[in-house]
Order: structure tokens, then C-alpha cells, then sequence
């Protein structure tokens, strides 16, 4: 039964497969798939409509491919990535003008930012070549149909004539690149590069003048992240503007291995300054917990070491070893900014959210394009222009981080300053006070020095230093303006009160007399000395003898009346004898040692006259 049926099915193919054969001739002589262009058209999407064919050896020509059989559908997508292959590639679509009458005027745009070769051949269905051009950013610009950005070639569509078009990809070194085919109206083309002029002009505009201002910041502040950013932008501008197809175009149109070494470097120069603008931006070589810094060192050094290869000319080697390095050094640059962002306490925290919040989404779109690129993702029309869009929001946020971070330098600055300028004011204040307090307590302890130096200690009176500076001096202010009183008293038997209550207790005397006789002496000019002992002077202003010798004995009853127990007294009582001497106002001549002598022995007469009394004389 099992061998039955197998012979069955073996003659079964034998009988198929001629046929198959047949079949899949006649589907390569039908010629390719034929887009129906209508004169209302103003741009049809043509890639996914064409046929594809991959050429492993690279060696086929235009008569190979056109009866191979080998062709396949294309897959949808108005973009296709072929990434790393040693193939050459063939796509092929049959256009046919459905406008009767008139031929249509066309465009074929071939979308393919970094294709290095691209052999186009339109045909016509008998094997005639119309026209063929050698094109691809690794040739000179002259050999394309259009001043334009992207290879872009005429063509005229006559009814009832289709038209083939057979296109050849193939890469200098194994990397192929991705590709869009557009067809145009003449009218829908002048209107899309006029879009895309406008576009493109804010764009690059708005990169420039990010350049412009932050390099005069640089200039003006020297700091070093303005520095990195400039760089980090021109560079980024540099490989946009190279690798759109603008610098071929208007900046080196002769020189595609010029283009090429750009286009590979200023991607791999972006990186390196992306990386150290980010270093000195976020600081993290001052914040720098689980060696965050030598990691971005590392992740630098790979960057440079990926730009090698390119300069030796292996530019797919190159971006090969590019992608995985960039990917990791992305993936790094986040894991970096998230932990800083997350410690507020590092220096460079806020620039790290700044930067986390800049770089996020275009890391994102970096990644999708560079694994479209290698051919690892299938590519769309979105990550084409978010790369557009995704950059310069990114050089925006950058800006406008740079600014805060010299906004919060400002105010930091400003802070500090106010609180200097508030410590030093109250340290002024504070130096201030001290010097008033002390400047006071001095003056307290001069005068009180000052005191001291004139008064006697134990009585409270002036003592004889003050009295002999003073006495002359006072005597000649005195002297022929006014009358006064020069009058000594002495305590009458203290030598025997000593000697029976003992010399503390005559200390004490001395002092309660002393005290008693300064209450009498309120007018002011009135002064009480201790002379020496007990023995006690006093100048006083005096009206005239009578009222001077009033007054002396107010002071004597006074010193009576204080009823000191003095048993060996006479009176049972201390007393004092005085000797008041008044000098007349006229009396100029009057000399202080005669007025002293002429007082103490009016004393010496009181006492022997028998003591507790007043001796007065006049001058
Ligand atoms: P007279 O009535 O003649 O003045 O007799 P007197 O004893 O007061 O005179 P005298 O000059 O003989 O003695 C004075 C005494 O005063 C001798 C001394 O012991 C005493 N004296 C002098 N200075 C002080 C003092 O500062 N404190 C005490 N407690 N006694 C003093
Ligand atoms: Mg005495
Ligand atoms: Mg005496």
C-alpha cells in the first residue's frame, strides 16, 4: 500500500513538473508587474508593487535577470533595509500610462539615504534600453537626472508604451542601506521639495542657531559643556546634513569618497561629543559611586575605537561594530542618567533629568534606525522623520538645560553672595557691639580706676595725692573770685580709742565720721581729704567767717552727735577739734603751703584749748 501510493505520487510529478517548469517561464516572460499610472496621480508609493531579486554572486547582467525566474513579490512597506549582505539586489515594475493621448511627465525618486550604487535601466517590453544611469552616493553627483537631494530621473510616459524599470543595488563594502522608490507628477515633486525645503530650513535653522548661541556662551563663559554641546551639535548637523543627501548635493557634488568618509565619521564624532558634553554636563566625574566615571571613559574609548575601521576604509565593518557599541553606550548613558537623576544629592542631578528627558526619546529612535539599518527591523516612514524630530527636541532640551544649569549657577552665585554680604554684615554688627561694650567697660574701669586713684579706701574721702594735685589748683581758681574755707579736723584721743577698742574698730570710726561729714557736704565745691591718720581737710565755698564757722560747727556737733562710745573721752564720746582757716576773695597772694600751715595751727590751737571745738582764723 505504502509503495503503491508512492509510485503514485512520484508519477504524479512526473507529469507536474514540466508543467511547473512551463508555468514559472511564463511568469518570467509576462514580463514584471505592471503599476497603472493615471494622469491624475501625483505620487504613487512604487516599492512595494515591484519585484525583488537577489544577485549572491553579483555578477549578473541586465539580459540575466530580465528571463530569470528567480523573481519574487516585494514586502509591503514603502521601505525596504537590506542591511549587511555580499548580494547585489534587483528590483524591476512595469509602468504603464493609463492617460489617453498625451505622455505623462515623471519623476522616479530613489529614496536611499546611503546606497552606494544604483544602476537604473528603464526598458522597453521588446528589450530595448530607453536609458540607463550609474547613481549612488558613492558616485558624482553630476551623473544624476535632478539637482536633488536623492537621485531623481525624468521620464516620459507615452500611452500604449510601458515601460520597465530594472534597478541594481549593490554596496562598496556589504552594507546595504535601505530604499524607497516614489513616482512622481512633475507638479507633486516641485511641491514636496518645496515641503521639504521649508522643513528641513527650520530644521537646520534652528540647529545652527542653537550652535551659534551656545558658542558665544562658550566663549563668553568658558564652560567647558557649552563647549561639548557646540561640537556635539555641529557634528550631529554635519552627518544630518550628510546624511540626507544635502552635503553631496551642495557641499563636495564631486567627491563621493569624501561623502562617504563624512557620512561614516561625523555619526562616530556625534557620539564622542554627545558623550563628553553629557560627562561634563551632568558632572559625573564629581559624582562618581560604583565607577561611573571610568565606565563612561570606557564607553568613550569605544566610541572612538568603532571610527577606526572607517578611517582604513571598512566603513560596513565599521558601522558593524558601530551598532552594538552605540546600543550599549545608549543603554549606559540612561542607566548613568537615571541613577543620578534619582540621587538628589548628586551635583549634577537636575542636569541628569534635563538630559535623561532629552536623550531618552532620540535614543529610542537612534536604536530603531540603526537596527533597521542593519537590516535587524523592518523600517516605516515614522523612523525616518522622528529622527528628525526626535534630534531636535533633543538640541532644544539640551539648550534649554544648559540654560537652567547657568540659571541655577546665577541664583546659587547670588545666594551665596547675599549670604556673605549678611554674614559679614553681622559680623560688622556683632564687632560693633563688642567694641561699644568694651569701649564702655573701659570707660567703667577707668573711672573707676580714676576713682580709686583719688579716693581713700578706707573713709571714702579723697585721699592726699588727690589733695596735693588739687589743692593749689583749687586754691587759684578760687583766688580773687570768690572767699572760701580751708579747714583740718582731727579726732580728738584716737590713739587711746585704739588702744582700747582696738584699730579695727578705729578703722570703722574713721569711716562712719568720714561718711557722716560727706551727707554735710552737698554744696557743690565742697570737698572732704583725708590728710593723713585721722586727721581729715575740707575745702569749702563760704559766704562768710560767721556763717564759715556755722558751718564748721555743724560738722563737729555732727560728728559728736554720732555718739561713738569713747570711754577715755572726756565726753564718754568721739569728738574733733577743727581748725578753719577762711581766705578773703581779695587776698591774691595767699600761697597753698601758708594756707595749709595757718589751718594746722588753728587745729593745734583748738586742741590745746581743749579739744571738741573750732579754731577760725581769717587769711
Ligand atoms: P589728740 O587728741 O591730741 O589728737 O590725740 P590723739 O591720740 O588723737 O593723737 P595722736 O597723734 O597721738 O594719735 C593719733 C593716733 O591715730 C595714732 C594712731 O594709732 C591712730 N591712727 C592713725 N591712723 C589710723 C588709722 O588709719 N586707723 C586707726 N585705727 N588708727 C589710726
Ligand atoms: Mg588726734
Ligand atoms: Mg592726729
Amino acid at each position: 500500500m505504502i509503495n503503491n501510493s508512492h509510485m503514485n505520487r512520484m508519477g504524479a510529478m512526473r507529469w507536474l513538473l514540466p508543467w511547473l517548469g512551463l508555468l514559472m517561464c511564463a511568469a518570467a516572460w509576462a514580463g514584471p508587474p505592471t503599476v497603472q499610472v493615471q494622469a491624475s496621480d501625483e505620487h504613487l508609493v512604487l516599492l512595494p508593487r515591484a519585484e525583488m531579486l537577489e544577485d549572491t554572486g553579483g555578477r549578473t547582467t541586465l539580459a540575466d535577470v530580465r528571463g530569470n525566474a528567480g523573481w519574487l513579490p516585494s514586502p509591503r512597506g514603502e521601505t525596504r533595509s537590506f542591511g549587511y549582505t555580499r548580494s547585489a539586489w534587483w528590483l524591476r515594475l512595469r509602468l504603464e500610462s493609463d492617460a489617453r493621448g498625451a505622455t505623462q511627465n515623471r519623476i522616479l525618486e530613489l529614496a536611499a539615504s546611503i546606497l552606494d550604487y544604483m544602476d537604473l535601466y528603464l526598458v522597453r517590453p521588446s528589450g530595448e534600453v530607453v536609458a540607463s544611469y550609474q547613481t549612488g552616493d558613492r558616485r558624482p553627483f553630476s551623473q544624476r537626472g535632478l539637482d536633488y537631494r536623492n537621485p531623481a530621473f525624468t521620464l516620459a510616459l507615452e500611452p500604449g508604451k510601458p515601460l520597465d524599470v530594472y534597478l541594481r543595488l549593490d554596496s562598496y563594502d556589504g552594507l546595504l542601506g535601505s530604499l524607497a522608490m516614489n513616482l512622481w507628477s512633475e507638479g507633486g515633486f516641485v511641491a514636496k521639495s518645496n515641503g521639504e525645503t521649508v522643513l528641513f530650513g527650520i530644521y537646520y535653522g534652528t540647529l545652527l542657531a542653537l550652535l551659534v548661541y551656545n558658542l558665544l556662551l562658550f566663549l563668553s563663559t568658558r564652560d567647558r559643556a557649552f563647549g561639548w554641546y557646540v561640537a556635539y551639535v555641529a557634528s550631529f548637523f554635519v552627518w544630518n546634513f550628510t546624511f540626507l543627501g544635502y552635503a553631496q548635493q551642495y557641499w563636495w557634488p564631486d567627491n563621493p569618497h569624501l561623502n562617504a568618509l563624512v557620512l561614516a565619521l561625523a555619526c562616530g564624532v556625534s557620539f564622542i561629543n554627545f558623550l563628553l558634553f553629557v560627562m561634563e554636563y551632568v558632572q559625573v566625574r564629581a559624582y562618581s559611586p560604583w565607577r561611573l566615571y571610568p565606565l563612561a571613559l570606557l564607553g568613550l574609548a569605544g566610541c572612538v575605537a568603532v571610527c577606526l575601521p572607517v578611517l582604513f576604509g571598512y566603513f560596513a565593518l565599521g558601522f558593524l561594530l558601530s551598532v552594538p557599541v552605540w546600543l550599549a553606550v545608549m543603554v549606559g548613558c540612561i542607566g548613568v542618567g537615571v541613577v543620578m537623576a534619582m540621587d538628589r544629592s548628586a551635583p549634577g542631578s537636575r542636569a541628569a533629568r534635563f538630559a535623561l528627558l532629552a536623550f531618552t526619546p532620540l535614543a529610542i529612535v537612534v536604536g530603531l534606525y540603526c537596527l533597521t539599518l542593519a537590516g535587524l527591523l523592518r523600517e516605516t516612514a515614522l523612523t525616518a522623520s522622528s529622527l528628525q524630530v526626535g534630534s531636535a527636541a533633543e538640541v532644544l532640551l539640551l539648550a534649554f538645560g544648559l540654560a537652567d544649569q547657568m540659571n541655577t549657577l546665577k541664583a546659587q552665585k547670588l545666594a551665596a553672595e547675599q549670604a556673605a554680604r549678611k554674614a559679614q554684615a553681622a559680623l560688622a554688627t556683632r564687632l560693633e557691639q563688642q567694641v561699644q561694650e568694651r569701649t564702655r567697660e573701659l570707660e567703667q574701669a577707668n573711672r573707676q580706676l580714676a576713682c580709686a586713684a583719688i579716693t581713700d579706701e578706707l573713709t571714702g574721702a579723697f585721699n592726699r595725692r588727690h589733695f596735693n594735685e588739687i589743692f593749689a589748683a583749687e586754691i587759684r581758681r578760687r583766688r580773687g573770685s570768690e572767699q572760701f574755707g580751708f579747714c583740718i579736723l582731727d579726732v580728738d584721743h584716737f590713739k587711746s580709742y585704739n588702744d582700747r577698742y582696738g584699730h579695727q574698730m578705729g578703722d570703722e570710726v574713721l569711716h562712719t565720721i568720714s561718711a557722716a561729714l560727706r551727707v554735710r557736704l552737698q554744696r557743690s565745691g565742697d570737698k572732704l581729704f583725708r590728710l593723713g591718720g585721722e586727721e581729715f581737710g575740707i575745702v569749702m565755698g563760704v559766704d562768710d567767717v560767721q556763717q564759715a564757722w556755722r558751718f564748721a560747727d555743724v560738722l563737729r556737733s555732727e560728728v559728736e552727735s554720732l555718739k561713738i562710745p569713747h570711754e577715755d573721752a572726756p565726753l564718754g564720746v568721739v569728738t574733733a577739734s577743727f581748725g578753719l582757716l577762711v581766705v578773703a576773695a581779695m587776698d591774691s597772694n595767699a600761697q597753698p603751703k601758708d594756707i595749709y600751715a595757718a589751718a594746722d595751727a588753728l587745729l593745734y590751737q583748738a586742741k590745746s584749748a581743749g579739744r571738741n571745738r573750732i579754731q577760725c582764723g581769717v587769711a
